[in-house]
């Protein structure tokens, strides 16, 4: 058998062109972070420190008081103006085209911005902030509304007729996120239709803390073309056949499962598994500051357990390529971008 080559360095994998599809905004993390970027730092109010350690809870519940524990308390409300969810965005951008990402898809909507703000002053800010990063940066973006779970099918479905509103400012598609174990998918499929309807794409959070049976719902009752995780298709071979068959693709995003304590560690990640299974897998982000990570930082990292070569991470990247929500021709051409790069 022929040795594989070590895995390319953190400095090459920087290098490679890349696509990401899902990194959350994070409003109120990097909100509080340009506050504390201020000449005059905003004192924390304090409130964190009574919030019960995240480690002693599992699941959603953890990523719940993760957020709530990182942001130091409550964000105040003048925080949210326009000019700062633009510039919060474009930081954003900046910090991926450090990655070498050419192309990333943004979600947002569960935060209090979108109440405060409304859901088109919202979107033209961070509408802004791509127009600008493309010009500064050459880095292209679309954006994803999340709808959360937890907030009911009505609200849901809200969301969803906005999100087609406000196709005009970059939004390219529709993310279910929120409580996976109590608010299951199928509850969704009215709002999720009429974003399809609508022209949008649909990604739904599904088969990280609930199991198969969250995916088969989300791909077949709420017609799902990505799955934000999905790393729990491992435990089903018939599911992960299914997803490989229809070219459903997986946002792995393995230091947050890692941190959430889905996965023991890299080494007994399911992707490994899933990838064997040729099940189309992207690697992800998820929430960069609050996870302390990068793109760059995840490839590398998942190249390293599973002995990936480069040739290895630029096939991510054209699945990347070809699961994003854009036009089959844009689609093409990026595919093409990525290829044309020798690192
Ligand atoms: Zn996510």
């Amino acid at each position: 058998m022929r040795k594989r080559p070590p895995a390319p360095s953190l400095a090459s994998i920087r290098r490679l062109p890349k696509v990401e599809l899902h990194v959350h905004l994070e409003t109120s993390l990097r909100l509080r972070r340009l506050a504390d970027r201020a000449p005059t730092p905003r004192g924390h109010d304090g409130e964190s420190a009574l919030i019960a350690d995240p480690s002693k809870f599992t699941g959603y519940d953890r990523l719940r008081r993760l957020r709530y524990a990182s942001r130091a308390g409550k964000i105040p409300d003048d925080l949210y103006t326009p000019e700062n969810i633009e510039q919060i965005t474009f930081d954003l951008l900046g910090e991926a085209h450090e990655q070498g990402v050419r192309y990333l898809e943004v979600r947002a909507g569960g935060r209090r911005g979108f109440a405060l703000l409304g859901t088109r002053r919202m979107l033209a800010a961070m509408a802004q902030a791509r127009v600008r990063a493309e010009e500064v940066f050459g880095v292209r973006a679309g954006f994803l509304m999340t709808i959360v779970r937890e907030r009911g099918p009505d609200e849901a479905e809200s969301r969803a007729r906005e999100a087609i509103d406000c196709k005009d400012c970059g939004v390219v598609g529709v993310d279910l996120a929120g409580d996976e174990e109590n608010y299951p998918p199928a509850l969704f499929t009215r709002a999720l239709g009429l974003a399809r309807d609508g022209g949008l794409g649909i990604t739904v959070h599904a088969g990280e803390f609930a199991g198969p049976a969250s995916i088969w719902t989300a791909v077949y009752q709420a017609g799902a073309q990505r799955l934000g995780h999905g790393i729990r298709a491992v435990e089903d071979p018939e599911l992960m056949a299914y997803l490989r068959e229809h070219r459903i693709t997986l946002e792995v995003c393995p230091s947050s499962n890692i941190r959430l304590g889905l996965s023991a560690g890299m080494g007994h990640h399911p992707v490994g598994a899933l990838m064997a299974a040729g099940v189309p897998v992207t690697i992800n982000s998820d929430d960069p500051v609050l996870l302390k990570t990068n793109l760059s930082r995840e490839l590398h990292t998942v190249a390293t357990a599973f002995s990936l070569t480069t040739g290895d991470l630029k096939a991510l990247m054209d699945a990347a390529a070809r699961a994003a929500f854009m036009p089959a021709d844009q689609s093409k051409v990026l595919q093409r971008q990525l290829a044309r790069v020798v690192p």
